[in-house]
């Protein structure tokens, strides 16, 4: 087990679960719940500008580039090989813009970094280049490539994450309602060797 040899990217491997499922974070679902407005943003709350979608974050997020680039560093050679086998079964000129065929190999490397055979599958990945895939991913490293996604994730959801939080309060139906401050006074006397504390509570409403 993976997580058990990386216990410091259990975040991000929980994560991983999560996406083979199907998770979605975005605000069309939290509208649904009734917990923010219509009118709340539906991009990217880290940069802005892009979709709210685990591809946008793990492929092209601005805001992101730093994680991706210590953790996922391997997604151009993945790039290449997906270009190239992809090339072979499809025209490119059935998309309407060289953005739309990068979105198309990146939602194949995406299921690919998930686990499973099904993106191998659907473009037609033989024993050999599949084999050449896992010595991309695996071969003479101290932690194999594949890990880096479960990196990558255990540094951006705590961003992700608060960003959402940050625009979700902004445009929330909930009422504001101002938490209670506690002002705790620690006094240590040395002499004595004893300590006191004394707790002062001051409420905002
Ligand atoms: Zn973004």
């Amino acid at each position: 087990m993976l997580s058990l040899k990386y216990p410091q990217f259990n975040l991000g491997f929980s994560w991983i679960i999560r996406l083979r499922c199907g998770y979605k974070y975005n605000t069309t679902i939290t509208i649904k719940m009734g917990r923010v407005s219509e009118d709340c943003p539906k991009t990217c709350p880290c940069c802005c500008e892009g979709n709210q979608s685990f591809e946008h974050w793990i492929f092209k997020c601005d805001a992101l580039a730093s994680f991706r680039w210590n953790s996922l560093n391997f997604i151009d050679d993945l790039y290449v090989l997906f270009a190239r086998k992809i090339r072979m079964l499809i025209y490119l000129s059935s998309y309407d813009s060289m953005t739309d065929f990068n979105d198309y190999i990146n939602y194949y490397i995406y299921l690919f970094l998930l686990g499973g055979t099904l993106a191998l599958n659907e473009l037609h990945f033989d024993c050999g280049e599949q084999r050449q895939l896992n010595e991309l991913l695996f071969k003479g490293l101290p932690v194999p490539k594949i890990v880096g996604l479960a990196e990558f994730l255990t540094s951006a959801i705590p961003i992700i994450s608060s960003s959402f939080e940050l625009l979700f309060d902004k445009y929330s139906k909930l009422p504001n309602v101002t938490k209670s401050v506690d002002v705790v006074l620690i006094r240590y006397n040395d002499n004595t060797g004893s300590s006191s504390i004394s707790t002062k509570g001051k409420s905002q409403l």
